[in-house]
């Protein structure tokens, strides 16, 4: 089994998703008592929530290439950032690091393509939805058409992420938000709803949509052990 790194802490609330599901699908295949080789480094997310939103990307660029160094240097073979965000880094952490870096976008693009979707909505912090970088590899590598909410959809989205699921709170509320949300989406056409931010799988599952869920925790974090066991 190849070890791996977990970039996290952004937000811990969803890295703990990822430690659970990768060692429970390891467990799952392998059976009995094994477990998941990996290291974990966890930053603290107001530091990097507050960077994100000076946008201050060169420091941040700095502070998880150096991350992803230390990762290496604990005897990582693979790195997975565990956020879609900060994926708009994802060249400059693999280079920093000189590990391959697992990225979030292509296990969810694939997902998406085995179903035989073509257009998708995609919900994640403002970063996500409003920069090409997540956007233009769903289109570029898996040819889908993205679909984002309007833009007071997207505040409130992107709200919502950073003043509560990234703090631990579920609020009811905040879930029919996200329900009507995603139904305009599919009613713009959407045949699929990405939830790309690792957080979202907090707050909605797939009785909150009437088209499929593609949850980028559980398939990034199923991607990673793929990775490992291959
Ligand atoms: N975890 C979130 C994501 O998947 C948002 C937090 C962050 O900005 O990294 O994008």
């Amino acid at each position: 089994m190849r070890t791996l790194g977990l970039l996290g802490g952004m937000s811990w609330e969803s890295s703990a998703q990822y430690y659970r599901l990768i060692n429970e699908e390891v467990r799952r295949r392998l059976g009995g008592s094994h477990s998941a080789a990996c290291l974990l480094l966890s930053v603290d997310f107001a530091e990097i929530a507050r960077l994100q939103h000076v946008g201050d990307w060169a420091t941040l660029g700095q502070q998880l290439g150096e991350a992803g160094r230390q990762l290496a240097a604990g005897g990582a073979e693979g790195l997975v950032l565990c956020t879609n965000t900060m994926h708009c880094l994802a060249a400059e952490i693999e280079t920093a690091s000189g590990l391959p870096l697992l990225h979030i976008a292509d296990p969810t693009g694939a997902a998406i393509r085995a179903q035989g979707l073509k257009t998708i909505g995609l919900l994640g912090t403002a970063f996500t939805m409003e920069q090409a970088f997540y956007r233009e590899r769903l289109a570029r590598r898996f040819d889908l058409e993205v679909l984002t909410p309007a833009p007071a959809q997207r505040q409130q989205v992107h709200r919502i992420i950073y003043e509560e699921l990234v703090r631990g709170e579920v609020r009811p509320a905040s879930r029919d938000a996200y329900r009507k949300v995603i139904a305009e989406l599919v009613a713009q056409g959407a045949e699929g709803i990405v939830l790309g931010c690792t957080e979202i799988m907090l707050l909605v599952d797939q009785s909150d949509s009437a088209v499929p869920l593609f949850d980028t925790t559980t398939l990034h974090a199923l991607a990673a052990v793929d990775w490992a066991l291959s």
